[in-house]
């Protein structure tokens, strides 16, 4: 599969990736551990030893001399916190982040995700998989009338193939972008309905010359036919729990930012009980409803016990 950049970032310039005296500039799409394959201005790609901590993952733009590369400067940068406390990278420079969501994901999910993509400046959107089951519906229904307004949402099915035009259409608008979601919600099934090639290409990146067979495949980018880029990264997307900060989660949830006019009279003010507090106020007049202020409220609990314990095991100060 061959994967091209979006023309209208900068303008061509023909590498000849064989000088060693000349720098060029291109973009990770695959991260082996031990290399990294770079996809360079006008289409030739080169894997590039790194050390297996380099730091550099899929998306980040680097200049190429030679065997040296230097990463250029991130966008965004999404990470996430392992069960053990410590933090990876995941991915650089994704403008949007899918949300996958199907009947029976754990209420919240939506929220984290979306407060932790914000927080990171990413677009994010909600993709209600699984159309095509009963009880899907409602789902839908209520997604839409929590997120309408306040992000994009797709409805589709990764197996029947339905609704996907639209989010193509989406990501072909020069996004580049990842899914994240529970196990289960079928996000490798989407991932292989907007970009059937994905399967191929796995099998095709465990054969570098040079490298021999001990390179594992942790992330890849991939150009969609339709337009748009995805990032598959399998270590990612079964990830569970977004990390997010208080202050994240009371900039960003969902549905106060749309009254983001009415300010709180202290900028760190966590929306429960604070004297001249916007959102309670809001709350007050029903133009936030109960139920999304309790679905902010157990949120809120919950990331401050995590940091509550953070602090305990020394991950904080
Ligand atoms: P992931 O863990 O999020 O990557 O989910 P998978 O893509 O592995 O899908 C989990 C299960 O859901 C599999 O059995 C899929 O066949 C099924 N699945 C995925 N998408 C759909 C869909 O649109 N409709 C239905 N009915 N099942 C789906
Ligand atoms: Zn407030």
């Amino acid at each position: 599969m061959k994967i091209e950049r979006n023309k209208t970032r900068r303008p061509f310039i023909p590498p000849k990736i064989s000088s060693l005296d000349q720098a060029f500039e291109g973009l990770v799409v695959a991260h082996h551990g031990v290399a990294v394959e770079v996809l360079f201005e006008g289409g030739e790609r080169r894997m590039v030893r790194v050390k297996r901590n380099s730091g550099h993952v899929v998306g980040d733009g680097v200049v190429v001399s030679g065997e040296v590369m230097r990463r250029l400067e991130r966008r965004t940068e999404l990470r996430r916190r392992d069960a053990r406390g410590g933090i990876h990278l995941v991915a650089a420079n994704l403008d949007v982040l899918g949300i996958v969501v199907a009947s029976g994901s754990p209420s919240g999910f939506a929220d984290r995700a979306i407060v932790a993509a914000r927080s990171a400046g990413m677009l994010p959107f909600v993709v209600v998989n699984k159309s095509d089951l009963e009880g899907t519906a409602e789902l839908l229904s209520g997604i839409r009338n929590i997120y309408e307004g306040s992000l994009p949402v797709f409805s589709v099915s990764s197996i029947k193939r339905t609704g996907l035009d639209l989010l193509q259409e989406f990501l072909s608008r020069g996004h580049r972008g990842a899914f994240i979601g529970t196990t289960g919600v079928g996000k490798s099934s989407l991932l292989n309905a907007l970009c059937p090639e994905i399967n191929l290409k796995v099998g095709e990146l465990s054969d570098y010359k040079g490298l021999g067979r001990h390179t594992t495949t942790v992330s890849t980018l991939h150009a969609l036919s339709g337009g748009g880029e995805l990032v598959d990264t399998p270590g990612f997307r079964d990830f569970g729990l977004v990390d997010i900060s208080v202050e994240e989660l009371a900039a960003h949830f969902p549905g106060f930012e749309k009254h983001s006019e009415a300010t709180c009279r202290f900028s760190d003010c966590r929306h429960r009980s604070e004297p001249g507090c916007a959102v309670t106020r809001l709350l007050e007049q029903g133009q936030i409803t109960a139920e999304r202020y309790a679905a902010y409220m157990e949120i809120l609990s919950g990331v401050e016990n995590d940091e509550a314990d953070a602090r305990c095991k020394g991950w904080k100060n």
